[in-house]
């Protein structure tokens, strides 16, 4: 008999298991067209179908109103970084939100295109979101960026910024399909596909379409909102083959019955990983405000850092695979994705009480 393996590597994740026993299957002769989709014209009447099934299923899962675009793009979510300043600022200031690696990185790129303000910032070491009353928006603000989840701090946002006007753009790259989203409170949603939703190749764009048409008259007409709305994500080859499989992900999870589903589960495994970690009497530890805490990433660290390696090295002989953490935060770091079933989490919370029991 083989040992499960449970992989809780941040992305490119584990994909859902009946996905890719699917995928596997349809993989040479998609529904006996002869041809695997990686082979289909993408203007093909079979792939039109994939890519309009894909789409409805998406807007049915988030209920994304009618006034948004649905856009399948490339360039992952560090090209998202410069085509939201270059199509929304238009000469005004932008404000960002940092909360960890990511939101710092999109903000650093928005630098480069124009005036840019932080509204708040966790940079004095506090593992937390402020509270939104501690924001200050700049006059004249065109949006505001946050990131919805940082994957590599293990933050998460625990409500939904209210800005009248200004529009709010979300980086939700690790945590887009883990929940219900109020997507109508959203000017632009962005999300790479590799940590929650599919392979890596596909970037997800959901924008309000009176957001369109305002990019800066120097931006490459590939990194323009509205050239790929209006051509309906086909200005130019999009990635056929991974849109292909976000739509077998969609398709899984209306069968297991949607979002509120979703996040009940994810929710469950959460606080099993969570508790373990908060009841080892400090051989674990994760200093994220409780609020705060993400329930796609969870980043621990040993009360004995010298004892990394051999964790390490025991969590992959008990098929526990990609554990180490983020290279700029050392320790070790949990995704536990849509995808990782409650029993990987299960498995993951009795190795650590077992490697504590035998190093505490
Ligand atoms: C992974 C990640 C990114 C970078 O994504 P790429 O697709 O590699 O560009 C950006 N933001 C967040 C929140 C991420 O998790």
């Amino acid at each position: 008999m083989s040992r499960r393996i449970f992989n809780f590597g941040a992305g490119p994740a584990l994909l859902p298991a009946p996905v890719m026993a699917r995928v596997q299957e349809e993989l040479r002769d998609w529904h006996g067209s002869g041809m695997s989709v990686m082979e289909m014209s993408h203007r093909g009447k079979e792939y039109q179908g994939i890519i309009q099934q894909a789409e409805q299923d998406l807007r049915d899962l988030l209920a994304i109103p009618d006034q948004y675009r649905v856009l399948f793009l490339q360039g992952g979510a560090s090209l998202q970084f410069a085509m939201v300043p270059l199509n929304l600022l238009a000469g005004r200031t932008a404000a960002y939100v940092e909360t960890g690696v990511w939101s710092r990185k999109a903000s650093q790129e928005a630098r480069r295109f124009g005036q840019v303000e932080i509204a708040a910032s966790n940079s004095d070491g506090a593992a937390e979101v402020p509270p939104q009353e501690q924001w200050r928006l700049p006059r004249d603000c065109a949006y505001l960026h946050i990131a919805g989840n940082e994957t590599i701090d293990g933050i998460e946002f625990d409500f939904v910024p209210e800005l009248g006007d200004i529009p709010l753009v979300s980086d939700a790259s690790s945590h887009l399909l883990s929940r219900p989203l109020p997507v109508e409170r959203f000017g632009l949603i962005y999300a790479g596909a590799q940590k929650n939703v599919g392979p890596a190749g596909l970037t997800l764009v959901i924008v309000r379409e009176d957001l369109l048409g305002r990019a800066d008259p120097h931006t490459p007409t590939m990194l323009d909102y509205a050239v790929h709305a209006r051509e309906h994500s086909m200005y130019n080859t999009p990635a056929t083959f991974a849109i292909y499989v976000a739509g077998l992900v969609f398709q899984w999870l209306k069968d297991l019955g949607g979002l509120t589903a979703m996040e009940k589960i994810n929710m469950a495994k959460a606080e099993r990983l969570y508790g373990a970690i908060d009841d080892s009497g400090g051989f674990y530890r994760n200093s994220v405000a409780p609020r705060n805490r993400s329930r796609m990433n969870v980043p621990f660290f040993l009360h004995d850092a010298a004892l990394d390696p051999l964790f390490l090295e025991e969590a992959q002989a008990a098929g526990l695979l990609q554990l180490k953490g983020h290279r700029l935060l050392g320790g070790m770091r949990a995704s536990i994705y849509n995808a990782m079933p409650l029993e990987g989490v299960e498995t993951l919370v009795a190795f650590l009480r077992d490697f504590a029991a035998r190093h505490g």
